[in-house]
């Protein structure tokens, strides 16, 4: 293929995973970019020879500088260093798939330098969605969805006429504690949010998958990506996750997509648009599954659902201080700060004493708003 990628968030689960798919099918790595794990980024660097790679932290973009010092890759630290990596000449697509909001200037810089970009950092958009949307508009590019229920929707809206839609239908799989009440998880420990019943991710989505707040952090991606109200996307829970999202149309028609749970469909997709390559994910048996279960979400129980779609309604940076709050909460989760019910508590408290709004949103606002709720859920 002569396709050239960035690939932000290298050494993650989806960069590991989108690497896995630019050596299928040949296509070129221009830029890495990581926080920290040089000992992978710098194997990474010598199988795909990129000329630049990124470094968040300082330290150890110094260290992976000497370990890289017989090649001629260049490694860039810092922010800055990302930046620059989100808009390098040469590359046609710029593949998000860094954590947390830390996504949102890389993703403004690949779209100002006219880059197709392939989302997975689904943080950006619900942080972001606003300014995101306006620059995509103003540079002429193009946006795919990587996250796994919006490439599904993605891909049911080939060929489906704008005012045709009349609901999009995201599949969730209940994370590891479905089926649970409150009092139930009032103790959970940290190991036990990490067990996810069907994907393997990193942590961070991992303890949004078992609060739900990954299913309201996806409502308001799908917002943004299909510009769809709250009030017309249904969350319907799906413990196989085989079917990855649907889509309902005037008619009544639904149409899904199915697969295996394995992220490089979604990758692939966003990558090479609109074709449809061979992959190595395993075909689909739906005889030996022999059966499909569905059910409606416990908005009770798991209030981080309920908590995004009211951020979402009330739009403006409602939505963005929702994220921030969860996650500065997920980080004091995972470091074993506070119990696992503390995380809505602290999407809740933060969502409610907000006290701005304001629909015409600017990028200033969405950083003081993110910083000023992290520093309050930090303390
Ligand atoms: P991960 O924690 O496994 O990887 C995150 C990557 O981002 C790492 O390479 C890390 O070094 C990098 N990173 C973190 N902070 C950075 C910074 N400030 N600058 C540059 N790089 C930085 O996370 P993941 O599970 O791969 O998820 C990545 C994104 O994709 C998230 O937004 C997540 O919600 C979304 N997503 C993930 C999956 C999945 O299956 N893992 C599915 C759908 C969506
Ligand atoms: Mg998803």
């Amino acid at each position: 293929m002569t396709k050239n990628i960035i690939v932000l968030g290298s050494t993650g689960s989806i960069g590991v995973q989108t690497l896995d798919v630019a050596r299928m099918h040949n296509i070129g790595v221009k830029a890495l970019t990581a926080n920290r794990s040089i000992e992978l980024l710098e194997k990474q660097a010598r199988e795909f020879r990129p000329s630049l790679v990124a470094v968040a932290d300082e330290e150890s973009a110094k260290k992976l500088r000497i370990a890289l010092a017989d090649t001629d890759i260049r490694v860039a630290g810092g922010e800055e260093g990302v930046k620059e990596a989100a808009s390098l000449d040469g590359a046609d697509t710029a593949v998000n798939a860094i954590v947390g909001v830390a996504g949102l200037m890389p993703t403004l810089e690949a779209i100002r330098a006219g880059k197709t970009l392939a989302l997975a950092n689904k943080e950006t958009l619900v942080a972001g969605g606003s300014v995101v949307k306006a620059e995509v508009k103003k540079y002429g590019t193009r946006l795919y969805p990587v996250d796994s229920e919006h490439s599904a929707i993605f891909q049911c809206l080939q060929g489906v006429p704008d005012k045709a839609l009349k609901k999009v239908i995201l599949t969730a799989s209940g994370g590891a504690f479905y089926g649970k009440k409150r009092e139930e998880l009032v103790s959970v420990r940290v190991e036990d949010a990490l067990r996810h019943p069907n994907w393997s991710m990193g942590a961070k989505i991992t303890i949004d998958s078992a609060t739900m707040m990954n299913k309201g952090l996806e409502v308001i991606e799908a917002s943004w990506l299909f510009d769809v109200p709250d009030e017309k996307i249904d969350v319907l829970i799906h413990r196989e996750s085989i079917v990855h999202s649907m889509i309902q149309l005037e008619d009544n028609s639904v149409i899904a997509q199915l697969g295996v749970p394995d992220m490089r469909i979604p990758i692939q997709y966003a990558l090479t648009y609109p074709e449809r390559l061979s992959s190595p994910v395993k075909e689909l048996d739906l005889a030996e599954l022999a059966m499909l279960t569905f059910a409606r979400p416990d908005y009770d129980t798991f209030e981080c659902l309920g908590i995004c779609r009211r951020a979402l309604r009330m739009g403006g940076l409602y939505p963005a201080v929702a994220n921030a709050a969860n996650e500065a909460a997920v980080s004091l989760f995972l470091s074993g700060k506070i119990s696992f019910l503390q995380i809505p508590e602290a999407v809740g408290n933060a969502v409610e004493k907000f006290g701005g709004s304001g629909q015409n949103i600017s990028l200033e606002d969405i950083i003081e708003a993110d910083r000023e709720t992290r520093r309050k859920v930090l303390g």
